[in-house]
């Protein structure tokens, strides 16, 4: 018999653009807010058995930077106004192989955080410097399924 394992883990959603556009005070873009939504499920050995806390996090969809909100708030605030979505942004990676460390223990930082706003074409890049491990935090933070990594 193999060892019990018990846990939790956490799962994180998109789930859309909410309210109005207003300046982020980190990075000081104005875009709409993403809200992503926290769940923590109990879990043994590695099997998640159910669900057993979620929250949401009203997060800036260019740096990241967020609030936590809980779920009767949250979903007051996901409110669609009927107007059709018109922020349309792509997170994705770039890969700068210029930057690979040539040592074969050394920790490849060559990675780069970009969003793209598709509505204006405009690149916007989030973070330098980055591990392969820390990108996909961001991605998870960000509870984001689609997500290319780009060889540069
Ligand atoms: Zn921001």
């Amino acid at each position: 018999m193999g060892m019990i394992m018990y846990g939790t883990k956490v799962f994180t959603k998109f789930k859309g653009y909410f309210g109005e556009r207003e300046e982020c005070p980190c990075c000081h873009k104005t875009y709409k807010k993403s809200y992503v939504k926290y769940t923590t499920w109990f879990h043994l050995n590695e099997i998640p058995l159910f669900p057993f806390k979620s929250t949401y996090y009203k997060m800036c969809p260019i740096c990241g930077d967020s609030v936590e909100v809980k779920g009767k708030q949250a979903k007051a605030e996901m409110v669609v106004t009927g107007q059709p979505e018109t922020q349309k942004l792509e997170a994705y990676a770039k890969h700068i192989l210029a930057n690979k460390p040539k040592g074969f223990l050394a920790l490849d930082t060559s990675y780069e955080f970009w969003v793209k706003d598709v509505t204006t074409g405009e690149d916007i890049c989030v973070a330098t410097g980055l591990s392969k491990d820390v990108v996909k935090n961001m991605k998870k933070e960000r509870g984001l399924k689609n997500f290319n990594f780009f060889d540069v």
